[in-house]
This record gives C-alpha cells, sequence and structure tokens, in this order.
C-alpha cells in the first residue's frame, strides 16, 4: 500500500481524530459511513411507520418527537463538541451515494444556481410551513416530509454529477454547515508536499473506475528521496468528494459533509480529520469566499433563531391579531408570510447592507472595500451568537424532558410508555442559565470576532467601523433573551401535561 511507502509528514496542528484507537478505525473504514448511515436509515423508517400508523398525538410519535425535539437538540450540541457528525450520518445521502454506484448522475447543477440562494430559500420554506402548518404537531406530515427528503436527494443525485443536494439545497444540511465552522475539528492534509506531487487528485475525483487501472505518482518530498507509488483505480475504488472540495485546499467547513470520503479515496493516507482551535475559521480573513448568498446565510439564520423561537410566545399571536386588526390581515398565511419575511429575509438583508454601509461611511473607507466585501468580512462573525441563539432555544427543549423519547419508543416497540418514570426534567431555572450562558458567550465571542476584522479592515478606526455591527450583536442578543424569558410553548410534550 502506498501509505506504507512514504515517510509520515504531518504539517497540521492538531489531533488527528481517525487515528484514535477504535472510533478511528470505525470512521475510516470502508463501510464506516455506511454501517453510521444504515443505523440512521432505520430510523428514519421507523419515524416514518409512527407517523403514518402511529398515534397521531405530537408528543407520543417517534415522527415527531424525534425531529423536533431530539435531533434538533443534539445537532448543537454535536457541532458544539464535535463536528458536523449529523451530515455524516445522514440517511437521506444513502440513496444519493446508491444514485452514483448505478452511474446516473450524468451533468452539472445549472451554473446560476451553485451558490446558498436555494439553501437560504429552504431554510425560510421550512421554518415558514413548520409553523404555518404545524408540522411539529403532526406526525403524518412530519412522515411525508421524511419521504420527501428520500426522494429529492436521490432524484438530485441521479440527474447531476456532484452532491447538489447537500451543498445547494438541504436547508438542514446549510444550517449544519454554517455553524460547523466554529466547532472544534476540520477535514485537513498532513502534507501539501505530497498533494503536489499527487497526479490523480482522489480525494476529489474519487478512485472508482469501471475496470482496474494502475497509475504511477512520483512522490517529491523536501529533503527525502522521490517514491514511486502504485496507485490502483478501479471497481472497488472511493467516491471523491461529493461537494467538490479540494482537501489540500480546504479553509473552511463550509460545504463538508464529513462524509470522509476524501480520506478513503486519498491513496497516499494523506488526508484526515484534525482537531482544531473552535471557531478558527472565522477569524481569517479568506476562509469564506466574498459572496452576497454566503454573508445573507450567515447573517439570516441568526434572525431565524429569533423568528422560531418568537413564533412560540404571547407576543407572536398578540402580533398576529394586530395585523388583522390594524391591516386587516386576516389570512394566517399571508400575516405569517410578512412576519418571516421581515423577520427571516427583510432585516438580514437591510443588517449587511446598512451596517456595512454605515462602517464605511464612518470610517471614510467607501473607496477601498465594495459594500459585497465589507459584509462578507462581518457575516461570519455572526455564527457564534446565531449559534447561541438556536442553542438556548433547543437546548430548552432537550431539557425540559431530556429522555421522554423513551416512552416513545418503549409504546411504538408495542410495550406501554412508563411516562411517570421518564418525565423528570432539569430544574428550570438551571435551564435559564444554561439559555444566558449560550447567549451571552454567542455575544461576546461574535463581538471579538467583528472586533478582529475591523482592525483588518479599519486599523486605527477600528472602533468606528464596528459600531454598527456591535450595536446589531447586542439588540439580536436582548430581543433573543427577552424571548426566551416568556413563556414558550412546550411543542411535543405539552399534551402530555394538559
Ligand atoms: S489529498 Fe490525497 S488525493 Fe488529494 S491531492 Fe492530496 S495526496 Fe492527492
Ligand atoms: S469528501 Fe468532501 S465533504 Fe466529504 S469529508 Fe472530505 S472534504 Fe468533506
Amino acid at each position: 500500500m502506498s501509505e506504507n511507502t512514504l515517510p509520515r509528514v504531518r504539517n497540521v496542528i492538531g489531533m488527528d481524530v481517525l487515528r484514535l484507537p477504535l472510533l478511528g478505525r470505525l470512521l475510516r473504514h470502508r463501510h464506516g459511513r455506511l454501517t453510521l448511515q444504515a443505523g440512521m436509515t432505520l430510523v428514519a423508517l421507523a419515524l416514518v411507520i409512527d407517523g403514518f400508523v402511529g398515534p397521531q398525538s405530537a408528543a407520543r410519535n417517534l415522527a415527531t418527537v424525534a425531529p423536533w425535539v431530539y435531533l434538533r437538540g443534539f445537532v448543537v450540541i454535536a457541532l458544539l463538541l464535535a463536528g458536523n457528525i449529523v451530515c455524516m450520518a445522514c440517511p437521506f445521502t444513502l440513496p444519493r451515494t446508491l444514485a452514483k454506484r448505478l452511474s446516473l448522475g450524468g451533468r452539472r447543477f445549472p451554473a446560476r444556481l451553485r451558490n446558498k440562494w436555494l439553501a437560504i430559500a429552504g431554510l425560510f420554506a421550512l421554518f415558514f410551513f413548520y409553523e404555518y402548518l404545524d408540522l411539529w404537531a403532526s406526525p403524518w406530515l412530519s412522515a411525508w416530509l421524511i419521504l420527501v427528503y428520500f426522494v429529492a436527494s436521490f432524484v438530485l443525485e441521479a440527474i447531476f454529477t456532484e452532491s447538489a443536494f447537500c451543498k445547494y439545497i438541504c436547508p438542514l444540511g446549510a444550517f449544519n454547515m454554517v455553524y460547523s465552522t466554529l466547532s472544534p475539528s476540520r477535514i485537513a492534509v498532513k502534507s501539501q508536499d505530497i498533494c503536489a506531487s499527487c497526479v490523480g487528485k482522489e480525494c476529489v475525483n474519487g478512485s472508482y473506475a469501471p475496470h482496474a487501472v494502475l497509475r504511477i505518482d512520483e512522490i517529491q518530498i523536501a529533503g527525502a528521496e522521490p517514491q514511486r507509488v502504485e496507485v490502483l483505480h478501479g471497481p472497488r475504488g472511493a467516491l471523491g468528494c461529493g461537494t467538490e472540495l479540494f482537501a489540500p485546499q480546504i479553509r473552511s467547513n463550509l460545504d463538508c459533509t464529513f462524509c470522509l470520503d476524501c480520506v478513503r479515496a486519498c491513496p497516499h493516507n494523506n488526508v484526515s480529520l484534525f482537531t482544531r482551535m473552535p471557531g478558527a475559521e472565522l477569524s481569517r480573513a479568506a476562509s469564506w469566499p466574498r459572496r452576497w448568498d454566503l454573508s445573507l446565510l450567515a447573517i439570516a439564520l441568526g434572525f431565524m433563531g429569533i423568528s422560531n423561537a418568537f413564533g412560540m410566545v404571547p407576543p407572536y399571536y398578540a402580533l398576529q391579531e394586530w395585523l388583522a386588526l390594524a391591516l386587516g390581515l386576516s389570512s394566517e398565511f399571508i400575516a405569517l408570510l410578512l412576519i418571516f419575511g421581515v423577520m427571516n429575509l427583510l432585516l438580514p438583508a437591510g443588517v449587511a447592507v446598512g451596517a456595512a454601509w454605515l462602517g464605511r461611511s464612518m470610517t471614510g473607507f467607501q473607496a477601498r472595500d465594495s459594500l459585497r466585501e465589507t459584509a462578507a468580512a462581518f457575516a461570519p462573525t455572526f455564527v457564534p451568537l446565531g449559534f447561541g441563539i438556536w442553542f438556548a432555544h433547543y437546548s430548552f427543549h432537550l431539557l425540559v424532558g431530556p429522555v421522554l423519547i423513551l416512552p416513545v419508543i418503549q409504546e411504538f416497540l408495542g410495550g406501554i410508555g412508563d411516562w411517570e418514570r421518564f418525565s423528570l426534567s432539569l430544574d428550570i431555572n438551571a435551564i435559564g442559565l444554561i439559555q444566558l450562558v449560550a447567549l451571552l458567550a454567542g455575544f461576546f465571542w461574535s463581538l471579538r470576532l467583528a472586533q478582529k476584522a475591523a482592525l483588518r479592515l479599519y486599523q486605527r478606526k477600528a472602533l468606528l467601523g464596528l459600531l454598527p455591527w456591535a450595536l446589531v450583536f447586542l439588540l439580536l442578543m436582548l430581543a433573543a433573551w427577552q424571548i426566551f424569558t416568556l413563556p414558550m410553548e412546550m411543542r411535543g410534550t405539552l399534551d402530555l401535561f394538559a
């Protein structure tokens, strides 16, 4: 094997997670991800079955309790402590792999759609219909949503060469990818020298071929003799990166599903999953492409965190009533579209353009940086605060009934749910404290990142350039805290205690 013939070189700082005794072996294994996905597919099937034939009560059905209470809580904890392991184990990519193996994908995703606009639209639609259709309360609709996800990922993978669904469309993937930028892990190569000599670039191209093909790489590592390495492509070869990331050039977790296909495909054992300083990429200028779609996605997700929580507190219903009385908007659909349109799209877009314009005007740097470049410099700084808002919200629902899913599973398996035994809850004051810490930590982390960005852009006038963004952070944090101190609907658990 090539990996045994090459000298071991490591240029990256951080622990190589894939060298850990048990976990590393499982993840590196040819069928490691498949095993995880197969397990998650069985779980998804259980959810669909319960959603269609189980009790149509939100708190007693796996199709509602699992995704809308537990998965969301698990997602934010996993992103914070490990990385994007939810995308790694995502069952929706199993049909994707099947489509790829059947060589169905033929053409590239349309060039004009190779950005995050569809993902922003998908996130908007998901949160809108979650609220409008009360998705959290309908096991039947939730089961349909899971099926739609499976079909969409298969169809898109069958049509296009790259993983268009994960990279450009999936709202859950967009959420995970943005917030995995503050995770303590990332994909990196061990030696840039090896990549420079590598001919096949299998990490992105894959090593799959209908028939066996032998290739010779001459690897040149500084200070060592050149090594001739045999690389075998064939029917048992691995897929390359579905989202078309080239391992030696990866600067961000954006677009990385942590699938580890690059690790398995690299014939020189040169790619791995490394630990890093949480959020390290967020303070580097060149980590994210300077694009409006990416900037708006990062900023809008913070606002969506506010609107999602706002939909569960009394002032939301008061606002709906006011809209009906003052503007004659009796249609819930239109009223919700208006509220979410303003909160989730107009406000973030206004902030991106307005704060960038103000910062440039106050510092006198209008001529040097465009609005797009200025917004792009500050957009990543929204990640910690946005994450803090989501963490505070999701951890609340999770900690109010941390094991209430167990009686739901008992009933799904045909037993009697032991609701009394598993209805324990964390003290409400302790939950409030966790929410406050999450918000404050997100706020100060965002502020620190924005300060670094302002120093980079405006040097001695950094304070002036920072002001508009700091004000937005403060307002977002206060709005979130105000919402979290109000009585919140206990979606998915309320009817148990009513
Ligand atoms: S990561 Fe591996 S496959 Fe990719 S360029 Fe480097 S050596 Fe080649
Ligand atoms: S193949 Fe691409 S998406 Fe998968 S882990 Fe490697 S870089 Fe990330």
